[in-house]
């Protein structure tokens, strides 16, 4: 396995390219440091028919004989760590030691989810008959990936997928394809050929998969605009869908917290991998009492904080991952300073090519604020004021979607009152961004459709067939 080596598409375990490449940018400097496969149909199709004649021999296997390849799939990455970690941190931008941790993450949750299994359930079981419930394989299972998170996310799929007896092709994100293609390679010695299947593309990818008719299952990470597309596509030929979509969560804090502490968290909590979390705090309730103390400790922690070049020591926080979402942040913070807002800026960025921003607060902005409305998905935090706690939950309701929520209380029995009036698939109680292989995680309302993780995640990646067995009568 050489990290060095140019990166290629892995399709019937075998390495394959394109006569075309594209290339993949460090955000940090704005400048391309490798190039990438480009698929197309041809490939695609490829992949689909490598992932389709692997199928039978993988079903065939059984929980155990999957387990078993999976195990040690995943123990297959625990040598590599630093290398995949700084491939991660050129292409995704996060600082080195969060990028390991999100590899050994990956490696984790593979090794967690692979003794998982779904037994049979008899559901009937009588003098005249029995009746089971078992769950079968999909089939081919197509997993499309953002970048923010590019292997832990990949694996929320793999894992589940492969154990439970489909065979994959994933498309990573065009931004950030390195470590999926990379951990392909790795694994083509340990995988059956076309049980797991690579291909990076440009925009056009996506949409081929998810029309593509050899696929029984869409796996789909990203945003709500690309996920109603999805869902549409999916439609024509009925495939199954998850969608883990877009958030704009909320926090509610009340006034009994302890304030330095509490700032320390929340501030951890939405600004990890420099705000680009799809569960991270996006809007701030902050009650009247503890507004300005709470305020200004999360102030004071911006103008702290170091954002740079992630392979850089003692960078806490990486740049915005792509030129667009770059964009789209600045957009944002400059519209928030034309309407006057006020703005609590951090320590400054480095000056070059980076996709820098600094850590930002808005104080107190309007509710209908386009940083308070839409997802900003970078580091722009506005922090609203709140009185009444009926009021805070209708106004933290009052979005479209419905990821996660935290509530921060020292009143552990309010907090789970108030946790059980959000609307959200996700609630914390002085805590978040907590998820694991074993605990279900949906988004509600326009975040998301079906679930990834735990019992009810796996459960997605399998048919459910109920099989009517008669008893012998005794004449
Ligand atoms: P995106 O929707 O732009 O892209 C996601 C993936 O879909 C990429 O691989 C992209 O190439 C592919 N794609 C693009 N158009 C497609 C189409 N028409 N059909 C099929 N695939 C297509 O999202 P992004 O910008 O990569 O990621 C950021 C978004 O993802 C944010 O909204 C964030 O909240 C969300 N997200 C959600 C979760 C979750 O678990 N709910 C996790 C991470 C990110």
């Amino acid at each position: 396995m050489n990290f060095a080596s140019a990166c290629t598409m892995t399709i019937a375990g075998r390495a394959v390219t394109t006569g075309r490449l594209m290339d993949v940018i460090n955000p940090a400097t704005g400048k391309p440091f490798a190039a990438v496969p480009v698929a197309g149909a041809d490939e695609l199709n490829a992949a689909v028919d490598a992932a389709q004649a692997a199928l039978p021999a993988w079903k065939a296997l059984g929980w155990d004989g999957r387990r078993e390849v999976l195990l040690r799939a995943a123990k297959a990455i625990e040598p590599h760590v630093d290398e995949f970690a700084a491939l991660f941190t050129a292409e995704q931008g996060r600082p080195l030691d969060q990028a390991k941790g999100e590899i050994q993450l990956g490696a984790y949750w593979l090794k967690a989810v692979s003794r998982q299994q779904l037994d049979d359930e008899v559901v009937e079981d009588t003098d005249a008959r029995r009746v089971i419930v078992r769950h079968d394989p999909l089939g081919v299972v197509a997993a499309i990936v953002p970048w923010n998170f590019p292997f832990l996310l990949a694996m929320w799929k793999i894992a589940p997928a492969l154990l439970a007896g489909n065979t994959m092709v994933l498309k990573p994100s065009p931004f950030t394809p390195l470590c999926s293609l990379k951990l392909a390679e790795l694994w083509r010695d340990i995988l059956p050929a076309g049980v797991y299947n690579v291909i990076s593309g440009e925009n056009d990818l996506g949409p081929l998969m998810t029309a593509h008719p050899g696929f029984a299952k869409i796996s789909f990470t990203g945003s709500t605009a690309t996920g109603k597309r999805v869902m549409e596509a999916a439609s024509r030929d009925l495939k199954r869908i998850t969608l883990e979509l877009g958030g704009n969560d909320a926090a509610i804090v009340m006034p009994d917290v302890d304030v330095p502490s509490v700032a320390q968290k929340l501030f951890a909590g939405a600004f990890y991998n420099s705000a680009q979390v799809c569960i991270a705090t996006k809007r701030l309730y902050i009650h009247n009492d503890v507004y300005e103390p709470i305020r200004d400790a999360m102030h004071a922690l911006a103008q702290q904080a170091v954002v740079g070049d992630g392979a850089q020591q003692g960078v806490q926080f990486g740049p915005i991952q792509n030129r667009m979402q770059y964009d789209r942040v600045i957009a944002l913070l400059n519209g928030a300073r034309e309407q006057g807002l006020t703005i609590l800026e951090g320590r400054a960025v480095p000056p070059g090519d980076g996709y820098f921003v600094p850590i930002t607060l808005i104080d107190n902005p309007p509710e209908d604020a386009p940083v308070v409305a839409e997802e900003a998905f970078g580091p722009i935090l506005p922090l609203l004021r709140f009185s009444d706690v009926d009021e805070v939950i209708a106004r933290a309701n009052a979005s479209e979607y419905g990821l996660a929520g935290a509530v921060w209380s020292d009143d552990i029995d309010q907090a789970v009152e108030i946790a059980g009036r959000m609307e959200t698939g996700t609630v914390w109680i002085n805590d978040n961004l907590q998820s694991g292989p074993h605990i279900p995680f949906a988004g509600a309302k326009q975040s998301g459709f079906g679930v990834e993780n735990g019992k009810d995640g796996l459960r997605e990646y399998t048919a459910l067939k109920t099989v009517f067995i008669p008893k012998k009568q005794a004449d």
